[in-house]
């Protein structure tokens, strides 16, 4: 169950060949179906077993990924060289002669043809196997030359994505195993329509796993050692309600749970009953709702739950790993597409909050840590040229639209005044080709430590604040939101977490400018209640949570929460504060809260 930051014991069980796997929920529903193992960490790939007619076409494949591959290189050579990075050039010349070693490509082509097999797959199998060779010699300097063959795979795995499609298609059923999922994968994967993800690794606030509940696709991580026990085509349950997976399961389990996943069905597909007006807590306290949006096509369904416009538009969705920046015309056209649906109630647009790794061309240099690295308005401002063409693209959809922006990852006042400079100059540009813009609004994300330790000054900068709990609590508990291995150290009842909302919040109110909530804490039926006691009054979610958050303000007292969240802050540790609100809930609002449910960790 997803209760607060939803703890997990891994743990296996094996009964007559069916194997159960202990979980973390992070996406609600159950799906019964087979396993299509993922593989590949940049770019993610399955195996296919293609048919003779196809055998031509994914060796014509394979040329046009290894000529991108080398013109890619060249072109990073070419910019070291001219960085004066003779050293790191030569690197490149060993790429190059890897991609031109006729006995290693010819492997791959063999392994296509002979095997019948994707080219994604006959890559990964044949440079696996001389990585394992070269990791074997024992003279140093050989054997590290296997990182060299490592970044030719990547890259021509990356190479073989192109951009495009996925040529060959999931089947009906397919249940995604993988060691981790990326959210590109899961939209590229999402038009096959899997019926669930199972990954090792990930934290409820992974961006995949945020994609996952806005499209009802059941999910769950923290499955350990998944891959060395399923094999693609098995059958699989996963229940994504209490943390589970079940691998070949018996026919009782499958008869238990053919009708969980009918009732799932069912809720999913239920119509939605179009609501209107903000919600209200029962002494009145009016709670404004908004959507978090990740994808356009989902809008539609937010606006009849209800939702006054768009707190959170991530728009780095639509940039592409593998074709890079969106071009300015295109982000016009998806900004303006935006503006109208949402209309009046109006949308946010974060600039895009991408990590240097995301970006294909310069995979050569991956940070050791990507989270504390070039990332958000520091990739912004080092990249100034594309920052530009999107703050141009906003400004020209924002004339007729009501459209403001989000600054991702600030952590200091300065880098705010710097993008107002350039807002305003593009501005002056733009009117003087006679090009219309509008006069979008500036925000901040707050979610850096060093933001909250100085939101009086950015309140008193911008005009508005959005709360980003997610990178606030990675952030201040130095706790990776994306790696399994610490999601217990993700608490977001941390006092030092909780302390940092309710500065925010008081900042906002005192520079009285609006204050959106937009991190997954927010969407959460057992936080929002905190986060409205603290003095929240607007916020944005997950359009699947809609539902229950509003359900859960009109079931509530504000007075109730305020007393809850004052006396949180006498409490000097999480654990002493989930049992106070475990115990809170089922004293003041049995009626909303399944008293077993909350005790049930
Ligand atoms: C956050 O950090 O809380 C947030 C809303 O942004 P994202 O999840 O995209 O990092
Ligand atoms: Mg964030």
């Amino acid at each position: 169950m997803i209760v607060f930051d939803n703890k997990h014991t891994p743990g296996s069980s094996e009964k007559n060949g069916e194997i159960r796997l202990s979980s973390r929920a992070v996406s609600r529903g159950v799906a019964i179906g087979k396993v299509v193992c993922l593989h590949g960490q940049t770019r993610q790939f399955y195996r296919l077993n293609l048919a003779d007619s196809q055998i031509d076409r994914e060796l014509r494949r394979l040329s046009a990924a290894i000529r991108l591959t080398k013109k890619q290189i060249k072109a990073i050579e070419r910019s070291n060289l001219e960085l004066g990075n003779g050293k790191s050039a030569s690197i490149f010349d060993v790429h190059l002669l890897i991609l031109e070693d006729k006995s290693l490509i010819g492997k791959v082509e063999s392994k296509i043809r002979d095997q019948k097999v994707n080219a994604e797959w006959a890559v990964k199998i044949v440079l696996d196997e001389y990585i394992s060779t070269y990791k074997s010699i024992s003279d140093e300097h050989l054997r590290d030359r296997y990182i060299d063959i490592q970044d030719i795979s990547d890259r021509l795995l990356n190479a073989l994505g192109g951009g495009g499609k996925p040529s060959i298609h999931l089947k009906k059923n397919s249940v995604i195993v993988a060691r981790e999922v990326k959210p590109s994968t899961l939209i590229e994967l999402n038009e096959n329509m899997p019926k669930a993800i199972v990954s090792e690794n990930g934290g409820w606030t992974s961006h995949t796993f945020i994609l996952a509940r806005e499209l009802n696709l059941p999910a769950v991580t923290g499955t350990k050692n998944i891959l060395r026990q399923a094999r693609t085509g098995d059958n699989v349950i996963v229940d994504g309600y209490n943390g589970l997976v079940i691998l070949n399961p018996e026919d009782e389990t499958l008869r238990k749970y053919k009708e969980a996943a009918k009732q799932f069905k069912k809720v999913r597909h239920v119509p939605i009953k179009a609501v209107s007006g903000n919600p209200k807590t029962l002494d009145g306290r009016e709670i404004i709702i908004r959507a978090n949006l990740d994808l356009h096509s989902i809008y539609g369904r937010a606006k009849k739950l209800g939702a006054k416009g768009i707190g959170l538009y991530r728009s780095e969705f639509l940039f592409n790993q593998y074709r890079g920046f969106p071009g300015e015309a295109e982000q016009v056209e998806a900004y303006r597409a935006i503006g109208e649906l949402v209309g009046e109630d109006g949308v946010r647009i974060r600039t895009f909050d991408i990590s240097v790794d995301q970006l294909a061309e310069e995979t050569s240099e991956k940070e050791k840590n990507p989270a504390l690295g070039l990332r958000g308005i520091r990739l912004g401002l080092s990249h100034e040229a594309e920052f530009r063409a999107q703050i141009r693209a906003i400004l020209q959809a924002s004339s007729d639209h009501s459209i403001d922006i989000v600054l991702p990852m600030i952590s200091d006042l300065l880098e705010i005044r710097e993008v107002k400079k350039i807002i305003d100059s593009e501005k002056r540009s733009l009117g003087k080709k006679g090009i219309r813009v509008g006069d979008p609004k500036i925000g901040a994300m707050i979610e850096l430590p060093a933001a909250v330790m100085t939101v009086e000054e950015i309140a008193a900068e911008v005009d508005f604040l959005n709360l980003g709990t997610n990178d606030l609590v990675q952030y201040l508990l130095a706790v990776d939101r994306d790696n399994e291995s610490v999601a217990d150290w993700f608490k977001t009842l941390h006092p030092a977490v909780l302390r940092s909302i309710e500065r925010v919040i008081g900042a906002a109110e005192n520079a009285n400018i609006p204050l959106i909530v937009c991190g997954e804490m927010g969407g959460s039926p057992f936080y929002a209640p905190i986060l409205i006691g603290l003095g929240a009054v607007e916020l944005s979610m997950n359009i699947n949570s809609i539902m229950r958050v509003r359900n859960t303000i009109v079931g509530i007292a504000y007075e109730e929460a305020r007393e809850i969240a004052n006396e949180i802050k006498t409490f000097s540790t999480s654990a002493e504060i989930e049992d106070f609100i475990r115990k809170s809930f089922i004293d003041k609002w049995s009626h909303l809260f399944d008293a077993q449910l909350l005790n049930s960790r």
